[in-house]
């Protein structure tokens, strides 16, 4: 089988990047690392691409004082290594950074919102309020937001995880948004479900004949859903030393992925289809508590290894401190409905693996019976597996077995069928944001995630930690630059299945 995409190069297609209606956008939070490392970024992308028009404001807000030219030098530099990559990049710079500008207000203080506020209510447009600062001051900033009348018919707002620590603490931040704003003006932003592998995965199960009868229990054998990293905490332990992987990562990404792989067909691609369709395989998640959190999960926690090609310190080190918090969790899921009855959704996260790549592996079950013999005996058919690969390089892989060409004999190899983005469609692959961020100001929720999701979310999670306080165990150790503790091995190994690996 060749190894070439296998797409149409000449049909045109659906869709293509229309300019955004003029929009003010207020980042909360304008000099941080989410600011300058992803927000800015994507939108100067989007203005490259011509979306972003004329007349559009990004007003940066954070304490420091700095003028307007001092914030644009600022995000020059942070811009330098885009721009570089652009052809066109340096010859647009000057008309972004002219829709910048700065504002020193300090968001817990009332003192500069009056005259904050004077400048933005103009005209009756699209108003974006980018929450960049930490969940503490959402409230803070929705009551004020409020109370200076800044909260229109048009005005959006958007938050970044972490919503909350627990079902409880998200449940306080959603009733603190939900006074101020209507449901359909909270965009809950999760990047994983802006990038383009993940919205493929709705377009090949449902925009495909080929996939859906066969998307369920009869021929799907298990799935698994990775998220490894190969950083460790370092500058942010303090901070990540709070949450751990089961809060940072499985309860807003992994579970987001395991919902758009397990649910039904929504009727339509409006926001609330898909979301009614994700809180129904939420609700289907069948409890992990006390009982048997110790035969469905694992936690870890990285020691000294070596990993990005060094030496590196453990977990503990880092923080300074000895530690529970957990920096691998590998757990084992299931959805109680008629589709998904019996098959395991895998889950596995971590700091400090050997490789940074997320991928989702459906792994269909086995031909019921194998016509070919080498001669000893009846040849082992390897399954069929579609790969959905986020990171690092999107693209999906469908795993089948064929024939190994020449004469000698009928003999097979399992190889992938590869969907390389990059290959295939050619051109830069843009990042999760800018498709996000130009659904907050088209008015697309689809991608963000309701109220009702993130607490059914919360309701699977917390009876898991609460399961792994009961128990009183410190979290398994694994040396730095491997794929977890041997339990996380164990636990799939148990059901006669593993990890997968690249390669098939
Ligand atoms: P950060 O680098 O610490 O930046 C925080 C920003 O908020 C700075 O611009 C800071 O500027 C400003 N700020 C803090 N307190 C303020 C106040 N009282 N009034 C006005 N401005 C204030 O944090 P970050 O990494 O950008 O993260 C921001 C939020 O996004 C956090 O909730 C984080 O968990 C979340 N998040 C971040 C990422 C990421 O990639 N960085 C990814 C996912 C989620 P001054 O200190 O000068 O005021």
């Amino acid at each position: 089988m060749s190894a070439s995409p296998q797409v149409s190069r000449s049909a045109s297609p659906v869709g293509h990047a229309a300019a955004l209606p003029p929009f003010d956008l207020v980042i909360f939070g304008g000099t941080g690392d989410l600011a300058m490392r992803k927000l800015l970024p994507a939108l100067f992308h989007r203005y490259l691409d011509g979306q972003i028009v004329e007349g559009s404001r990004i007003v940066a807000i954070a304490r420091d004082a700095r003028s307007d030219d001092e914030y644009r030098v600022r995000v020059r530099e942070a811009l330098a290594k885009v721009v570089a990559e652009e052809p066109r990049g340096i010859e647009v710079l000057d008309g972004f950074l002219a829709l910048l500008s700065y504002r020193r207000l300090d968001l817990g203080d009332d003192a500069g919102w009056p005259d904050f506020a004077a400048e933005l209510t103009v005209e009756d447009r699209v108003r974006v309020f980018y929450l960049a600062v930490g969940p503490d001051l959402f409230a803070v900033v929705a009551d004020r937001l409020h109370a200076h009348g800044l909260i229109g018919q048009h005005t959006r707002v958007v938050v970044e995880k972490p919503l909350g620590h627990d079902g409880r603490s998200a449940n306080a931040i959603n009733d603190a948004l939900g006074r101020v704003f209507d449901e359909t003006q909270i965009y809950r932003i999760d990047h994983y479900l802006g990038k383009e592998t993940v919205q493929n995965l709705t377009a090949l199960r449902f925009g495909n004949a080929l996939f859906e009868p066969l998307w369920k229990a009869e021929h799907i054998d298990h799935v698994q859903i990775t998220a490894a990293e190969t950083v460790g905490v370092e500058g942010r332990a303090a901070y990540y030393d709070r949450s751990g992987a089961l809060r940072d990562m499985v309860q807003n990404h992994l579970l987001q992925l395991l919902c758009l792989v397990a649910m039904e067909p929504p009727a339509s691609l409006s926001a609330d289809d898909i979301r009614d369709a994700k809180l129904k395989v939420l609700r289907a998640l069948r409890p992990i508590t006390a009982d048997n959190a110790a035969q469905l999960t694992v936690r870890g926690q990285y020691r000294a290894g070596a990993a990005e090609g060094r030496a590196v310190p453990g977990y503990a080190e880092e923080l300074g401190s000895s530690s529970e918090t957990e920096t691998f969790v590998a757990l084992k899921a299931e959805v109680r409905n008629w589709r998904w009855a019996g098959v395991p959704f895998y889950l596995r996260t971590g700091k400090r693996l050997p490789e940074r790549s997320s991928e989702i592996v459906v792994t269909f079950r086995q031909v019921p019976h194998s016509i070919f013999d080498d001669g000893e005996g009846s040849v082992r058919l390897a399954p069929n597996k579609l790969v959905l690969r986020l990171q690092p390089d999107e693209g999906v892989t469908l795993w089948l077995m064929n024939k190994v060409p020449g004469p000698g004999g009928l003999r097979l190899r399992h190889v992938p069928m590869d969907l390389s983005f990059a290959e295939a469609f050619g051109g830069r692959q843009a990042d999760a944001y800018e498709r996000l961020l130009g659904d907050v100001v088209r008015g697309n929720q689809m991608l963000f995630m309701r109220r009702d999701e993130v607490e059914a979310a919360w309701q699977w999670i917390d009876p898991i930690r609460a399961a792994w306080q009961a128990a009183h165990e410190a979290p398994k150790p694994y040396t730095a630059g491997t794929w977890g503790p041997s339990a996380a091995v164990a636990l799939i190994e148990r059901d006669g299945r593993t990890w997968h690996e690249e390669g098939g």
